[in-house]
């Protein structure tokens, strides 16, 4: 049977081997698929191992993925863009091709929530890994702009102009990053360490949509900061985990699985949880 796995360190907490185990079963792909713990400073012998017991594929997670990037001989647009390497699958070459799905995963679950992405004004808060994989698939949606506003503004500014032959893309300060944006997506781990940003209501108009990066059983500091300004459209990153596994899946296996289906079931297992 083919075998593909989750590498990172710590691993634990991953729920990859769920997703694609129901990804399978929906499918009827035959695969294995498990975690795998790489000591820190032993991501390519974890990797080589893994392929000559037959390893076809891999999810690379935190703190690899700059590392995954390095070792794969080939590299997609996107991955290279992004800077990033979060899926590997082997060539009949026996080389790694290096992808990075998380942006596409971001943009898969923004349509099936129904935001309207090209023409839009979009505000994306981070400018670390997330917001970098997120760029050029958003960017691709073709909105009206683009604005990134960090923290530290500099990397902002450095993402605007990585990226600023795609579209239109500028940087500004976390706390006044401009007014009456129609989407906000959350890419700090602001919400991880359970901060509040910063934000003034007048970022928002009544019918912006807010996404988070970040998702777990409870609402996170962020949506329920847009809770709070009455906005309807709050959403968690729990489907950009499955996007960008679903975009893993058909990288590997040419088919492509139905995410709505792992997003439910996987949500009420995180419900469940204790
Ligand atoms: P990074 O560490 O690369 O970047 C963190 C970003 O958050 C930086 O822009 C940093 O700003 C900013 N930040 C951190 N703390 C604060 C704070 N207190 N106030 C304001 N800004 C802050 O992390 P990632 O980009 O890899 O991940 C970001 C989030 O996205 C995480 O919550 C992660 O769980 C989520 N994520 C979700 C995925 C999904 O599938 N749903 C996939 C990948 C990530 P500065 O530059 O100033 O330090």
């Amino acid at each position: 049977m083919d075998r593909y796995a989750v590498i990172g360190h710590p691993i634990k907490h991953s729920q990859s081997p769920f997703i694609h185990g129901r990804f399978a079963e929906q499918t009827g792909e035959q695969l294995d698929y498990q975690r795998l713990l790489a000591p820190l400073d032993g991501f390519a012998d974890t990797l080589s191992h893994f392929a000559r017991e037959g390893g076809k594929g891999c999810n690379i997670t935190v703190p690899f993925k700059t590392q995954a990037l390095e070792l794969a001989a080939e590299l997609t647009e996107r991955a290279r863009l992004a800077g990033a390497v979060n899926t590997l699958h082997l060539q009949a070459d026996g080389r790694w091709l290096g992808d990075n799905t998380d942006g596409a995963g971001l943009v898969l679950d923004l349509r099936r929530l129904g935001f309207p992405l090209a023409g839009a004004r979009i505000l994306l808060l981070g400018a670390g890994g997330a917001a970098r994989g997120a760029l050029a698939p958003l960017l691709a949606e073709q909105p009206a702009q683009l604005v990134v506003a960090n923290r530290t503004r500099a990397r902002a500014e450095e993402l605007a102009q990585h990226f600023g032959r795609l579209g239109n893309i500028s940087s500004a300060p976390l706390d006044t990053p401009g007014t009456g944006f129609d989407i906000i997506i959350n890419s700090t781990s602001a919400s991880l360490q359970g901060e509040a940003l910063s934000l003034d209501a007048a970022v928002c108009h009544p019918g912006t949509r807010v996404y988070d990066m970040m998702y777990g059983r409870e609402e996170t500091v962020f949506l329920a900061w847009a809770r709070e300004l009455g906005l309807e459209h709050r959403h968690d990153g729990l489907g950009m985990l499955v996007g960008q596994a679903a975009e893993s899946f058909y990288l590997w296996r040419g088919v492509r699985p139905d995410m709505m289906p792992v997003l439910t079931s996987l949500r009420a297992k995180l419900e469940a949880a204790t």
